[in-house]
């Protein structure tokens, strides 16, 4: 049989591990610092939950979803996207009940959709988000866009465009689709078959058609700005100039609508450029949602919520581009067996030296020396050890500095001391930047003087 995966799909194998580890690290703890805590839900649920939330209208629930029915008859769907499964879980559970409001979530996952697979649009693929749900402020709404600049920030990314858009409340949207129905009504005849259907369940996804036609038609059309209340108009306002006050570089997008139906009030979208300024794309996207707690049946008067979702490969893939390069799992010491005594008693030293929180491996295979220094070599492993017959009869070990080329016997009661004193100068060292890197002493480069910090993952580098 071929080794094929499906359609869509790929493989992250040992080497993009070390990429997904670094974000899930670095959105973790951004998590943390702005009062998030852990959800995930089950990637299977009732089709009817994103149905109900995600939205009719959306090209997701119309076109994307894996959608099956299980040995039981039921009807379910692979999670296209987590704010539906989120929100179920918080009604189910409870929580609203029970946890402080607002409930602040994040979560790290893969989500399906079955898309045409492009250049970094997969069939399975990654993402990370937030939720806050049960309380509605705009502070709360400014801060999912700068917890959103914080973390792709701290992962390495500059120049960062963010797009902002109201979609309003109810009575500012049911004004704008009016209009935009009176607008699009005799442009219909030439508009795609998607449009159509558009144009009577939602007509502002009319505006994020990507059929150029369609999309150009889409510029003159009447703006949501003529249509806010005066309420809904000074919430905007009042978190563009939160957005201010935090450093955050904002451009309103009048055009900018998001692809879910659950949107009302702040949308936004967060943009990497390319060095010389050209835009790569939304990064994430996001905004503000009310009315998905009592869709599950919760309560309406704390119905409102705000989150954000990022493609996850989609950023190691930029990341990457601009040069971020991390090691996978490089080991600390190689243990090199010469003999079948040797060799037991290397597996046993291997287990003591895990024990002692070294990284460790042994050849699963006897061989020659050079094998096994190229062995070594292949897993970045900083030192050799070295057992032969010679060195059993004395209880000795040679230890191999494999970045200086340095080599001694010592007694093996003496192991313990030796690899500490070797292992001391390598300090496991938190740079400020929150990256987290282990940054080996002479790598790391903070230039106190011009008061400027480096990065030694060559990441945060101009
Ligand atoms: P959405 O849930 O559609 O708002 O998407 C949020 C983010 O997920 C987007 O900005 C993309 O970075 C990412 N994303 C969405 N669909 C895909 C896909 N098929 N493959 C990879 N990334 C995706």
């Amino acid at each position: 049989m071929n080794p094929i995966n499906v359609k869509g799909t790929h493989d992250i194998l040992p080497s993009d591990g070390p990429y997904f580890a670094y974000v899930r690290e670095i959105f973790s703890q951004v998590a943390q610092v702005y009062g998030y805590g852990y959800i995930e839900p089950p990637v299977l649920e009732y089709t009817d939950v994103f149905v109900r939330s995600t939205g009719e209208s959306s090209d997701i629930v119309r076109k994307e979803m894996y959608t099956f029915d299980d040995k039981g008859g039921r009807s379910v769907t692979m999670r296209p996207e987590f704010t539906a499964g989120v929100i179920r879980a918080m009604v189910g559970s409870k929580l609203y009940a029970t946890a402080d409001l607002p409930i602040k979530a994040f979560y790290f996952g893969p989500a399906f959709r079955y898309e045409r697979p492009q250049l970094g649009r997969y069939r399975q693929f990654y993402q990370a988000g937030i939720e806050a749900v049960g309380a509605d402020s705009p502070y709360l709404d400014a801060e999912a866009v700068v917890f959103a600049v914080t973390a792709l920030g701290l992962m390495g990314f500059h120049d960062l465009k963010v797009k902002v858009n109201t979609l309003g409340g109810q009575q500012s949207r049911a004004a704008y689709r009016e209009a935009l129905k009176a607008y699009f009504a005799d442009k219909l005849p030439e508009m795609c078959e998607d449009c159509h259907t558009r144009f009577e369940l939602n007509p502002l996804r009319i505006l994020d058609c990507k059929v150029p036609h369609d999309h150009e038609l889409g510029l003159n059309a009447p703006k949501m700005k003529d249509y806010l209340t005066e309420e809904d108009e000074k919430r905007f306002y009042d978190i563009l100039s939160y957005l201010a006050t935090l450093g955050v570089d904002y451009e309103v997008d009048d055009g900018l609508v998001r692809g879910l139906d659950y949107y009302g009030g702040l949308v936004f979208e967060v943009h990497g450029s390319t060095k010389d300024g050209q835009d790569i794309g939304a990064l994430l996207g996001g905004g503000h949602y009310d009315g998905l707690l009592s869709a599950f049946g919760g309560p309406e008067d704390i119905d409102h919520g705000v989150g954000f979702a990022m493609g996850v490969e989609r950023l190691i893939a930029i990341l990457k581009d601009q040069g971020l390069s991390l090691p996978e799992n490089d080991l600390d010491i190689y243990l090199m067996p010469m003999g079948e005594k040797a060799y037991e008693n290397c597996f046993f030293l291997a287990q003591d030296l895990r024990m002692g929180g070294f990284k460790v491996d042994l050849p699963f295979k006897s061989g020659k020396l050079g094998a096994y220094f190229k062995k070594a070599e292949k897993r970045g492993a900083k030192v050799a050890l070295i057992a032969g017959d010679s060195e059993i009869e004395h209880d000795t070990i040679q230890v191999k500095n494999l970045q200086t080329q340095e080599q001694r016997e010592v007694p093996m009661a003496e192991l313990p001391a030796t690899l500490d004193e070797l292992f001391s100068v390598q300090d496991d060292h938190e740079c400020g930047c929150g990256c987290h890197h282990d940054h080996e002493e002479g790598h790391c480069c903070h230039d106190e003087a011009e008061g400027e910090h480096h990065c030694c993952c060559h990441h945060h580098e101009e």
